[in-house]
């Protein structure tokens, strides 16, 4: 029987979560009838796909507009709220970028990153591992967000007033200080509480 590989998928960084008709298309035509499809809290879709066809099937989704990720311990694509107030305004640019630079890197256990455009905070930065709220021309940094369990907890602001390089910067090295330090399997708000909070920022150049 052909081995198959589970993937995540969703249409990228866009005005909220959604799929046109030529994407739902593409992703049902690598499906039998009985077969389901996973929706994921973090605006992705599980999908599984034959291993030896990988590569063409990626291609293909790609010319849908389809953006791929591994599934398993990696850093997720960025969760969105829905840009309600334009591209430019709520910095869909900035958004699109962090998410080219961290989405599908390896790290000690799977890593969410939320991202809003405002401080209305529909994306939910608080509950992510790591959040970013866009504050007029600059952005803010949260971390350590624990949205599951008894014992949910909300994020802390590490960094104010970042400009987005800043942020990519920031980011970009929290998330190596994980992969460097991190146990295996060890969740991200574990690895914050055990390590210092001015640890952290005495290693971020940014
Ligand atoms: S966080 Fe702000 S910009 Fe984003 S959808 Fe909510 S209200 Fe709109």
């Amino acid at each position: 029987m052909n081995e198959k590989i589970k993937m995540a998928v969703n249409g990228g960084i866009d005005f909220g979560s959604r799929l046109n008709a030529a994407q739902l298309r593409t992703i049902a035509k690598y499906m039998d009838d009985e077969e389901s499809i996973e929706v994921t809290t973090f605006q992705q879709l599980y999908v599984e796909i034959p291993k030896d066809k990988e590569e063409e099937i990626i291609e293909e989704f790609k010319r849908v507009g389809l953006v791929c990720y591994p599934v398993g311990n990696y850093v997720k694509s960025l969760r969105t709220c829905n840009f309600c107030k334009g591209e430019e305004q709520e910095g869909m640019p900035v958004a699109k970028e962090l998410n080219n630079r961290i989405a599908g890197k390896p790290v000690p256990f799977t890593l969410k990153v939320a991202y809003t455009g405002c401080p209305v905070g529909c994306g939910e930065p608080m509950l992510s591992d790591i959040g970013v709220m866009k504050m007029k021309d600059h952005y803010n940094l949260y971390i350590g967000g624990k949205a599951k369990g008894k014992d949910a907890e909300v994020g802390f602001l590490l960094l104010e007033n970042l400009t987005p390089d800043q942020l990519y910067n920031a980011v970009e090295q929290i998330i190596d200080l994980y992969s460097e330090n991190g146990k295996k399997r060890e969740q991200f708000y574990k690895f914050i509480k055990r390590v210092d909070k001015n640890l952290i920022l005495e290693q971020l150049a940014i």
